[in-house]
């Protein structure tokens, strides 16, 4: 009867997160364990100065290879990380890895980092912040902080005291993911940002998209200018969102079209490239044929 198919639908949703959940819990016990054991990486992707076609410096992202599992991506790990507490401590490692590893390559590239909104609110951050740079004996102005909007959604938060502290330090800030939020644009007044990193939905596929996601980018980027910020597109694959993006004035672009992320030999193999100018993957230009 449809009453026993209920019954027998809602024993089966129940399983399943009943096993989502030991999942779940599993993977978050391996991941502390991960975290202890040196059992995690960082990866680093260029990003690009479009008018140089120079990288300007590299994003550090975390990356989890599991021994039995394989590789498990951030858009798994990170929210287990935020929800159980551990990114405090991912984060940390991965600000300490990466000012490390940033410190030998040329003055002029920078390094950016990830920062959760929970490690944002950690009144201790400021001073984790300036001892890694102390302990790398990186320049404050290399690092850059990229941080998303939902910092300002923190009521209980005095976000402006916090960006005054780290800009007093001397590092960059970038706000992540622009676009995908609020998108509250008073904040953007107030807020000492050097760079907003347009978010690759409004990237990806806009070459074919039609005009909107066009008129996105283009917007943002006269924002962006007129508050004397940099602008960075992220996640364009193809030759076309590059035109398009250098068409819509981007100064910065990262994505697969210039090279995914990659471990720190690879990333050094760039750098030794001349001037560490580089081309879009699999096009050359003119001047090179
Ligand atoms: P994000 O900070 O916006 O980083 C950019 C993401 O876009 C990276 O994904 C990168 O690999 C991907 N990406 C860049 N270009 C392209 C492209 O052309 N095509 C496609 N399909 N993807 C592209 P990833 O490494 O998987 O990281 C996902 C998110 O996880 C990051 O987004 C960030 O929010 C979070 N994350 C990664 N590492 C950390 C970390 O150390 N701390 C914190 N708090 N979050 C992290
Ligand atoms: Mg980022
Ligand atoms: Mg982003
Ligand atoms: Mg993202």
């Amino acid at each position: 009867s449809a009453k026993e198919n209920g019954r027998g639908i809602w024993k089966f949703y129940s399983e399943d997160m009943h096993k989502v959940a030991h999942e779940r819990r599993a993977l978050e016990g391996e991941l502390r364990a991960a975290l202890q054991a040196g059992g995690m990486s960082v990866a680093y992707q260029p990003v690009i100065n479009v008018a140089t076609e120079t990288i300007s410096g590299f994003e550090a992202l975390a990356r989890w290879q599991h021994p039995q599992r394989g590789a498990i991506s951030p858009s798994v790990f990170v929210p287990i990380a935020e929800e159980s507490g551990l990114i405090m401590q991912l984060g940390e490692w991965v600000l300490r890895t990466a000012c490390a590893d940033a410190a030998a390559w040329p003055g002029q590239v920078r390094i950016a980092v990830n920062v959760s909104p929970m490690q944002f609110a950690d009144p201790a951050f400021p001073a984790i912040v300036l001892n890694a740079l102390a302990q790398s004996g990186l320049a404050p102005e290399r690092l850059e902080l990229e941080i998303t909007e939902s910092v300002f959604l923190d009521d209980k938060l005095d976000a402006a005291r916090i960006f005054e502290r780290l800009k007093g330090i001397g590092v960059r800030l970038a706000l992540d993911d622009f676009g995908t939020g609020y998108s509250a644009l008073g904040y953007l007044r107030t807020a000492p940002f050097d760079k907003i990193k347009i978010d690759q939905s409004f990237v990806r596929g806009a070459a074919h998209s039609g005009s909107a996601n066009s008129a996105i980018i283009r917007s943002i980027v006269s924002l962006a200018e007129a508050l004397n910020m940099e602008t960075t597109a992220e996640g364009a694959e193809t030759i076309d969102e590059l035109e398009l993006i250098r068409s819509l004035g981007c100064s910065h672009v990262q994505g697969y079209i210039y090279g995914k992320p990659v471990c720190l030999v690879e990333a050094n193999e760039r750098l030794a490239g001349v001037d560490s100018h580089v081309e879009p993957i699999g096009h050359k230009h003119s001047r090179d044929i």
